[in-house]
């Protein structure tokens, strides 16, 4: 019998097969992954060093290890070329493999902003293990390092390498950090806290060029041609959901792979969930939305059709300098957001034309309310 087959192995790969083998011990599973297939939780990259860990230390299991727990066949470090959805085939170092159904938990590329300048390609990103790896070797003497983009990443790395003790310089074209999610006050709230941490914010202004300086270091010029020094440059600017081999393959693909709420592609026994996947239009780069698809598509894939559903999801954003917690309201949701400052934090609050809860951010102080206001939010899904 050919095998159900998992093209990826981070939280949304792992996850899925984790739930499915809590509904079917035996169906023959074959995981597919590009890198080396270490189990390990992709958010604690960015708070690693306030936790004392090491990047090694970040992975709960080798591939062997999945193999077993899993009791299933894992190739590490083999990349899928192409997906015949006719054949039910996909292609594998030149080599074709059958599947019943296929899977595609293909995660996200960083965006890279052209850079000009001679150490251009000097500019680090983190979006895996091993990149965090290499990131950690090229910072172990850093006493400074300079961060591009002020939204999620870019804050809990710059909270973070600030708690170890570096020197940071947050560059960004935003007025405020984290201004795709928040309302200005509780940007502004989020940056003094971050200022307060020692943060040094650089907004209204993007990066022009990188250069080795004489002194050792780059040499950064930013936009209004100022010049800062700095031992690391680390890249945040977003990501994308990776969809060329979908796309290649002639599966439906807008932002993400689109998917309905079986989790099912545009192909006939072809999946897709995690940061590949557009589901109904929802493109959710965070963890609690694929743990939600692979609790249900692990189920529909044990025979027992399941949609996905979305409760709210609220994200916490790990700057303890100044905590804060973002429930955005759903996009085209006609409202306007209420917002209070009580002491030490922001309590915006984001109500729709029938004066219903659609979003909120909760910060400082009032960032224990999280869960109270979650469950007034109706459902996304
Ligand atoms: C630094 C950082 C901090 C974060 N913090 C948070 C947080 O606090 N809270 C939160 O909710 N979210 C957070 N996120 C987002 C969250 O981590 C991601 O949404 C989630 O990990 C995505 O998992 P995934 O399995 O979809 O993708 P990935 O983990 O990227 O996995 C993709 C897999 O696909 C494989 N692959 C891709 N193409 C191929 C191919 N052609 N052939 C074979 N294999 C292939 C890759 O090798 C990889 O194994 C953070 C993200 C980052 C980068």
């Amino acid at each position: 019998m050919h095998p159900i087959i998992i093209i990826g192995s981070g939280l949304a790969g792992y996850s899925l097969a984790r739930e499915f083998r809590k509904l079917d011990k035996d169906t023959p599973l074959h995981i597919i992954t590009a890198d080396d297939g270490r189990a390990y939780s992709k958010p604690m990259l960015s708070n690693a060093l306030t936790s004392g860990k090491q990047p090694g230390q970040l992975a709960t299991a080798d591939a062997v290890q999945m193999s077993t727990q899993l009791n299933a066949t894992i190739d590490t470090d083999a990349r899928v070329s192409a997906i015949d959805t006719t054949r039910h085939t996909i292609t594998l170092n030149g080599k074709d493999i059958s599947y019943t159904r296929l899977v595609l938990a293909l995660g996200a590329n960083v965006i890279r902003l052209p850079m000009e300048g001679d150490a251009a390609s000097a500019v680090m990103s983190v979006n895996d293990l091993v990149d965090y790896t290499r990131f950690r070797q090229a910072t172990s003497d850093a006493k400074r390092v300079a961060i591009i983009g002020a939204g999620l990443i870019g804050c809990e790395f710059a909270n973070d390498l600030r708690n170890a003790g570096m020197a940071v310089d947050v560059i960004a074209p935003s007025k405020t950090p984290l201004d795709r999610l928040l309302p200005d006050p509780a940007g502004q709230a989020l940056q003094q806290g971050l200022t307060q941490l020692g943060v040094n914010w650089h907004l209204g202004k993007t990066v022009a060029q990188v250069n080795n300086s004489a002194a050792g270091g780059y040499q950064l010029t930013l936009s209004d041609g100022t010049t800062l020094n700095t031992d690391a440059v680390l890249s945040c600017v977003g990501l994308r959901p990776r969809v060329t081999l979908a796309q290649t393959a002639g599966l439906h693909v807008r932002q993400g792979i689109v998917v309905n709420r079986l989790l099912a592609t545009s192909a006939p026994d072809v999946y897709a969930l995690g940061d590949c996947a557009e589901v109904e239009g929802l493109v959710l780069l965070f963890v609690m939305p694929l743990m939600n698809a692979a609790r249900a598509l692990a189920k529909t894939l044990a025979g027992q059709a399941t949609p996905v559903t979305y409760p709210a999801m609220p994200v916490v954003v790990k700057t303890p300098a100044h905590p804060v917690v973002v429930s955005p309201p759903p996009q085209g949701i006609e409202g306007a957001w209420r917002i209070e400052t009580p002491e030490g934090g922001v309590r915006a609050l984001y109500f729709d034309a029938e004066e219903k809860l659609r979003g909120f951010v909760v910060t400082g102080s009032v960032a224990g309310e999280k869960n109270a206001l979650a469950k007034e939010i109706p459902a996304l899904l």
